[in-house]
């Protein structure tokens, strides 16, 4: 079965033009003894939004490792895939994120749903987890709870794996399983009779990314009790570990944090429970690049900020139809964005510190990041100024895109300078 190995990172790359900067932090970490497998991923969204294939991803995941010589392992990740979309991802992806969060709530058939609880109650006495216990009273009616919410997405994630499965063969792809983007978290208990369940579908689980505790706001900083946070992460920790050994899971079974990107509140706080229990990681970001690249446009000046500006003006016109899809992971305070008229006087300074994230800077404003970052539709929808414009500031655009993945992301998160 191929590895992903301990600590993994997903970089989305909308326009497929910052493959060499994202895999030059990845290099660099590796200098600094973080060994970091990066992989590429685009969900189908953003493909139709864009225009592109998955096959696109492939094309520069190949080109920018090779032209860099870089020998290690690399991932293509057909991003939050179901039954309806695997089908064009199956061939240039060796990574598939099932989503299964549509499925969740609805009911298995009763005969299943026994079948599971015979099952389930089997383990419940043997689970040792102190945080688990105090919360988990091992009753029928706690489980039936689980079943009934969980069991019917579990079977349309075996479905899904097995279609992969039949068509690339087993263990020559990793297997995530994704259940983040619904309205309630999954708590340490509940996460681990999932993967009870996708033990039981035959399901190789590498990767699994349920929806924690707080608000992961799309490009800006975790919202909520980062202590609360770290708890329950630990209980998934903790959880992991139990449910290899009892469910015949791979080994290197690891927790996936989606909308990963900027959440500094709590790295500090993942980076240590990685270190205490001796665990890794897969950490997906993905719009920030696109946000850096306007940020790197915004400081070249000339035809490039006017370009930003307008699609900033463009964004402030279409912000309900932009936000419309991201409605569980973005929060934006329309009355603390600035006027398309305030922006169109502002210089590179201003614009750049308006969106980099960089809280200290009194100029930084979530709103209007957010508000960016969801509207990478309208550059597609100018393509090609967009990428001549990406081209003629490679340079400085390229520096934006691997300060943030290195010094911002990396760094903070594996304690390294
Ligand atoms: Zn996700």
């Amino acid at each position: 079965m191929i590895k992903l190995g301990k600590y993994s990172l997903g970089l989305g790359d909308r326009f497929g033009h910052q493959g060499n900067a994202q895999l030059k932090a990845v290099i660099k970490a590796g200098e600094k003894g973080v060994d970091i497998t990066p992989v590429w991923n685009k969900s189908n969204r953003e493909h139709l939004i864009i225009g592109t294939q998955p096959g696109d991803v492939r094309i520069e995941a190949d080109s920018v490792t090779k032209n860099a010589g870089f020998i290690k392992p690399y991932f293509v990740d057909a991003d939050h895939i179901n039954l309806d979309t695997v089908d064009r991802f199956i061939e240039s992806s060796d990574f598939f994120t099932i989503d299964v969060a549509s499925y969740i709530g609805k009911r298995a058939g009763e005969e299943e749903i026994r079948e599971f609880l015979a099952l389930a109650g089997k383990y419940t006495d043997r689970i040792d987890i102190p945080e688990i216990k105090k919360s988990f009273k091992s009753s029928k009616a706690e489980l039936r709870i689980i079943a009934e919410k969980y069991l019917f997405a579990s079977k349309k994630a075996g479905e899904i794996y097995q279609k992969i499965e039949s068509q690339k063969g087993k263990g020559n792809f990793i297997t995530e399983v994704s259940m983040d983007e619904v309205a309630q978290p999954q708590t340490p208990v509940e996460l681990f009779f999932i993967l009870c369940m996708l033990g039981s579908e035959k399901i190789p689980v590498q990767t699994i990314a349920p929806k924690f505790t707080g608000r992961f706001n799309k490009g800006v900083d975790y919202v909520g009790d980062p202590m609360k946070f770290a708890s329950e992460f630990e209980g998934d920790l903790l959880v992991i570990s139990h449910a290899i050994n009892e469910f015949y899971l791979p080994e290197d079974l690891k927790m996936s944090v989606h909308s990963g990107s900027d959440k500094f509140a709590i790295y500090p706080h993942i980076g240590a429970m990685l270190k205490k229990h001796n665990k890794g990681i897969h950490l997906k970001t993905a719009g920030t690049t696109w946000v850096e690249e306007v940020i790197g446009l915004a400081e070249s000046g000339g035809e490039a900020i006017d370009f930003v500006k307008e699609i900033y003006t463009k964004s402030l016109e279409k912000i309900g139809e932009l936000c419309a899809p991201y409605a569980d992971v973005i929060d934006i305070n329309v009355n603390s964005l600035p006027s398309a008229g305030e922006v169109i006087r502002w210089n590179s300074r201003k614009f750049s510190s308006s969106l980099r994230h960089d809280q200290n800077n009194k100029d930084y404003n979530p709103n209007m990041r957010q508000l960016i970052h969801v509207a990478y539709k309208l550059a597609a929808q100018r393509m090609d100024k967009y990428l001549m414009l990406l081209d003629e500031h490679e340079t400085v655009v390229a520096e934006c895109v691997f300060e943030n993945i290195y010094k911002r992301h990396i760094c903070r998160l594996f304690d390294i300078t």
